[in-house]
């Protein structure tokens, strides 16, 4: 029988465990122990049933709250899990997201596809822009690329900042007043830093194969319109959202997968402090004084988690996982009672720009964005603080930033200034988010290679290819394919996308 510790209950974590597990089932002599610091499991994936004082529950995502439906992964899992129904669809009827400009709350126009515009009326039409910056925005369309890629050149060859691509493109104004919020958002990072060979590739590619980000742009429209004409919804099918979550919110996903694996083979509660070949074996030591004893070791948690431990396999990998940097951030999930809300709640989210300077990064309207996570005659929301250029705002107390997001929340909506939420809650996430940097990927590359170099190890999460959370279960699976590699089981699944009925 080979072992497998696994460090880290996130989804990553959680992901190489039930790929471990699925070996076993196969006729694999394999089995796995995972050790989680935490008592609850999921990482990142923290879901919370909080009861109103008049009665009914909200569901309430401190992290996560999404996946999106266009990377196969979730949807894979869940449907291995028996939770495919569980897979509930974003409600596109209230998708509408309002950007703060100037103290105000400006709808993001029509056509606008990440921060490109698509459509000529709404943008010419919008206050989100400047009349001077709608035509610099144009001017993507004549503006030569600076570099042809030669042949069999990537994106990661010519990486490039946020804010050096979107400025260079379309003009100071779009990236501040969109693409920072919006893309920059999704990472919680500086436009200043981010690599975009490792977020958005597709921007690069674009400008090589259109010449023009809108010209890409409306090419993918184009083809997605075709697509939705060629393959219109099923009736009485669910409809398709980019955005999906699940029904009792994201931590029923890492709870499934914890039951798969089974709970007797999870440690929560304690912490791995060191981890040291043992002739051909591992041992690993927990912060209880207990220590593990097994064949292969995946390291699923945080950059910065995973660093000393790596130190005690090679010093290299250690330095390379140093120099990805994470930046901290808190969701302040709050709920008010509806008669106290502006009575337009068919909006998904609020986006407030870094040069609005407002100590606030963006709002979910959470009970418009998904059904039923909030009782009649409440609204449930959540409010986003912190992110690269605010890290101070995190210093505060609970109540301090609690009260912080609930006064940007009324002045927004011109709401009472002395309307209080029915209840509000602060969830932190130090270090919460890897920062992809630019020459992110080469890092990873060497990270890579160098642990394909040490056997019986890898490492595994959101710190290396991608964030998201189909990512971040790819990332574990993708590690048990090596460590069982290197202990000479060769595992292979069917992981092709199925269309609905296959
Ligand atoms: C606020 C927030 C909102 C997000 N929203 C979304 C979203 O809507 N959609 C999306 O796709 N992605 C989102 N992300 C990103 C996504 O949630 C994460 O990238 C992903 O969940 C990371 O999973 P992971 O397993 O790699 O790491 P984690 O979830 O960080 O899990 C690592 C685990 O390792 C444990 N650990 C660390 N050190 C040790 C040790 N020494 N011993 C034992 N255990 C240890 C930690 O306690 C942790 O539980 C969001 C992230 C944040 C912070």
């Amino acid at each position: 029988m080979k072992k497998i510790i696994i460090i880290g209950g996130g989804v990553a974590g959680l992901g190489a465990a039930y790929k471990v597990r699925r070996a076993a089932a196969a006729g694999h002599d394999v089995d796995c122990v995972l050790v989680e610091r935490n008592d609850r499991l999921g990482g990142k994936l923290a879901t919370d049933i909080v009861t109103d004082p008049d009665g009914g529950e909200y569901i309430v995502d401190g992290g996560s709250d999404a996946f999106v439906s266009t990377k196969p992964a979730v949807a894979r899992i869940a449907r291995m899990l028996g939770m495919g129904d569980a897979m509930v669809p974003a409600r596109e009827e209230n998708k509408k997201t309002l950007i703060v400009r100037g103290g105000s709350l400006v709808e993001l126009p029509d056509g606008i596809m990440m921060f490109a515009p698509t459509k000529l009326v709404p943008l010419a039409t919008t206050r989100l822009y400047s009349w001077p910056a709608k035509f610099r925005m144009a001017l993507d369309l004549v503006l030569p690329r600076t570099v042809r890629w030669a042949e069999g050149e990537t994106a990661q060859d010519h990486d490039e900042t946020l804010e050096h691509f979107v400025v260079r493109r379309m003009g100071r104004e779009s990236l501040d007043r969109l693409a920072e919020p919006l893309v920059g958002g999704v990472h919680a990072s500086d436009p200043r830093e981010m690599s975009l060979a490792a977020t958005f590739p597709n921007f690069l590619e674009m400008e090589q194969e259109f010449g023009s980000l809108i010209r890409g742009f409306l090419a993918e429209r184009k083809k997605r319109e075709a697509m939705r004409k060629k393959h219109p919804p099923k009736p009485g099918a669910k409809p398709w959202a980019f955005f999906n979550t699940f029904y009792r919110g994201m931590q029923q996903l890492t709870d499934g997968m914890a039951e798969a694996v089974g709970r007797e083979r999870i440690i929560v509660g304690a912490s791995v402090t060191a981890i040291a070949r043992d002739g051909d074996a591992w041992r690993v030591t927990l912060d209880d004084g207990r220590t593990l004893a097994g064949d292969a070791v995946i390291v699923a948690t945080e950059a910065w988690a995973a660093e000393p431990l790596a130190r005690q396999v090679d010093g290299a990998i250690a330095d390379l996982l140093a120099a990805i940097p994470c930046s901290s951030s808190a969701t302040v999930p709050m709920a008010f009672r509806s008669a106290d809300f502006p009575a337009d709640t068919k909006w998904f989210g609020i986006l407030s720009p870094i040069v609005e300077n407002r100590p606030l990064l963006a709002v979910t309207l959470s009970s418009s964005k998904w059904p039923d996570r909030a009782p009649d005659g409440r609204v449930l929301l959540r409010g986003f603080i912190g992110g690269p250029r605010n890290q101070h705002l995190l210093e505060a107390s609970d109540e301090e930033i609690i009260e912080t997001i609930r006064a940007q929340i009324v002045d927004l909506l011109g709401m009472g200034p002395d309307v209080q939420p029915v209840f509000a809650s602060v969830y932190r996430w130090a270090g919460g988010m890897p920062q992809y940097t630019l020459g992110h990927l080469d890092r990873v590359d060497e990270i890579e290679r160098l642990s394909a170099g040490v056997r019986a190890f890898a490492l595994a999460g959101g710190a290396y290819r991608g964030v998201g959370i189909p990512n971040c279960i790819e990332s574990g699976e993708r590690a048990v394919t090596k460590v069982l590699g290197d202990l000479g089981v060769t595992y292979e699944e069917d992981t092709a996308p199925r269309r609905p009925g296959q």
